[in-house]
């Protein structure tokens, strides 16, 4: 059996995004990312030779050292196209019992078939909670659309995806505690 990946390349890190998913969470900014989307935003981490190769080991201790946060998002560039050091990431997260949510510019359905060739795909799916999925579509960018950037993007309950063998989309949460107990 091929020895797990300890380095992944990485455009950068925020220790504190309210941004990439609900919550305080730890943003992950893996580098490289061959969608290229028109308006994309975030030009510089499209190169897969740019930024720089941290060791998952002071990436978790990067994490692990801001103890207010309790989920991380990985985003890019283009996680799935580093798919076996983000997995090995993802394991490590949530042996450590941190959600985790995924961005990826290819729909839910690509990166399944593709797992069939790359088992880290599928690994990666498994692991992370969330996938927000899609290209960025310029022409369906709204500011008012809560964690994507277009309106193609879906957010998906990838547990629920599996269960029930259809896209389940993700939902808030925190709203049940809003609704009165009894109607
Ligand atoms: S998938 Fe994201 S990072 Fe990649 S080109 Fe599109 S907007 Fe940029």
């Amino acid at each position: 059996m091929m020895n797990p990946p300890t380095e992944i390349r990485l455009f950068g890190t925020a220790s504190d995004s309210i941004v990439d998913g609900p919550g305080l969470r730890f943003a992950v900014f893996v580098q490289g990312c061959s969608h290229h989307c028109p308006g994309c935003h975030n030009l510089k981490s499209q190169d897969p030779s740019g930024g720089q190769i941290r060791t998952l080991d002071s990436l978790m201790e990067e994490i692990k050292a801001n103890g207010l946060v309790h989920d991380v998002t990985l985003s890019g560039g283009e996680p799935f196209e580093q798919a076996a050091a983000c997995a090995e990431l993802a394991r490590r997260l949530k042996d450590e019992g941190y959600g985790l949510w995924a961005y990826s510019g290819y729909l839910y359905e690509d990166l399944c078939e593709k797992a069939k060739e790359e088992p880290a795909i599928g690994q990666l799916l498994e692991l992370a909670d969330v996938l927000v999925d899609g290209p960025f579509i310029e022409a369906q960018k709204s500011l008012g659309l809560e964690w994507k950037g277009s309106a193609n993007q879906r957010v998906i309950d990838l547990a629920a995806t599996r269960q029930a063998g259809h896209i389940v989309l993700w939902t808030h949460q925190e709203e049940d505690f809003n609704r009165p107990l009894k109607w």
